[in-house]
């Protein structure tokens, strides 16, 4: 018997699976990327999660269906911020029913506990995405399960009803306990949701998509740096430390310029190819601003390769109008 389960990397994905190795169940474990899962690569810690609990681990990107389909006309809206819960939830299951057809397996399994998140956990939004997936029936939650009607699995007996939880609520108490007693190591506190749910990248992806087709290829460059727009309407990014300048550094998007300084040390930034010369101008001054000048010099900035001179503003005050975030 085999079963694909929905897996986050998380400690409650985890323990679903575990229950299901504990009853002699082959566990595909698939991690579903939207692209807004994480600025950080959790690959390494997802596969570490599956070699503990002995699952396969396949990673499937979805990241073009869930712009086309998904983010922006939700059937079901938003969340608070731009977080299509419900009907990412749906697709989510609608994926792994098709790789569950594809792979010979018989029923899904998440880690959802019930009542853990009030928005897309509860028992209504729940029922929602199993009617909206085709999934109702198919779907085992092993964490919740005992709290919820018995799916196909528990009812043609392929998996025992009473070796699984009944799980709800926040309190991570029986969560601590079942990794404890297996010996899990290295798992990770639940975090909140995806990079949608944060207001700041919420306001950004407000602020893009009216300027902007949004397309796969911009997932990346929203995930980094201060991001500004600018009079006539380009969009600035300014590296904000180390790790960040890296991250823009390594972008290929031909959308954009890759400015970085000459002569003096200082932040990688990016702009939109069809910049005004005005904004350009603005972008020239605004990079300046951010390295160690003066605005009684002049100096060199590179975009791709071209050279441009200018001198920074006289304080990053007069760069604030410009801020998205
Ligand atoms: S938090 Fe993000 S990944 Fe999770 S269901 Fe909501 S939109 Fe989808």
């Amino acid at each position: 018997m085999k079963a694909i389960a929905l897996f986050s990397g998380g400690l409650d994905s985890t323990l679903a699976i575990k229950l299901m190795r504990d009853q002699g169940i082959e566990v595909l474990a698939i991690n579903i990327n939207t692209g807004f899962g994480s600025t950080k690569d959790r690959r390494e810690h997802m596969q570490n999660m599956c070699d503990q609990v002995g699952a396969e681990l396949k990673i499937i990107d979805i990241q073009s269906e869930y712009l086309q389909e998904v983010l922006f006309d939700p059937k079901h809206g938003y969340g608070k911020n731009f977080n299509p819960c419900i009907d990412c939830h749906a697709k989510m299951f609608s994926v792994a029913k098709r790789i569950m057809e594809a792979e010979g397996a018989s029923f899904l399994i998440s880690g959802e506990v019930m009542g853990q998140r009030p928005m897309s956990q509860n028992k209504e939004a729940l029922q929602t995405v199993l009617n909206e997936s085709n999934c109702d029936g198919l779907l085992l939650r092993p964490m919740s399960a005992k709290m919820l009607a018995p799916t196909i699995a528990e009812i043609n007996g392929w998996v025992d009803r009473e070796r699984l939880e009944g799980i709800t609520g926040r309190s991570r108490e029986r969560q601590m306990e079942l990794a404890k007693e297996i010996g899990l190591e290295d798992f990770e506190s639940p975090g909140g949701g995806c990079l949608l749910t944060d207001e700041n990248f919420s306001k950004k992806m407000v602020d893009f998509i009216k300027h902007d087709t949004f397309e796969v290829r911009d997932i990346l460059v929203m995930k980094f740096g201060r991001h500004l727009r600018l009079s006539d309407g380009a969009k600035l990014i300014v590296g904000r430390n180390k790790e960040e300048n890296e991250h823009l550094q390594n972008i290929e998007n031909d959308k954009y310029y890759h400015i970085k300084t000459v002569g003096v040390p200082g932040p990688h930034a990016m702009l939109s190819k069809n910049a005004s010369e005005a904004d350009k101008y603005l972008a020239t001054k605004a990079v300046l601003t951010y390295c160690k000048t003066t605005p009684e010099n002049i100096y060199t900035l590179s975009y791709d390769e071209v050279e441009v001179q200018g001198s920074p503003f006289s304080s990053r005050e007069e760069i604030q109008a410009f801020n998205i975030l």
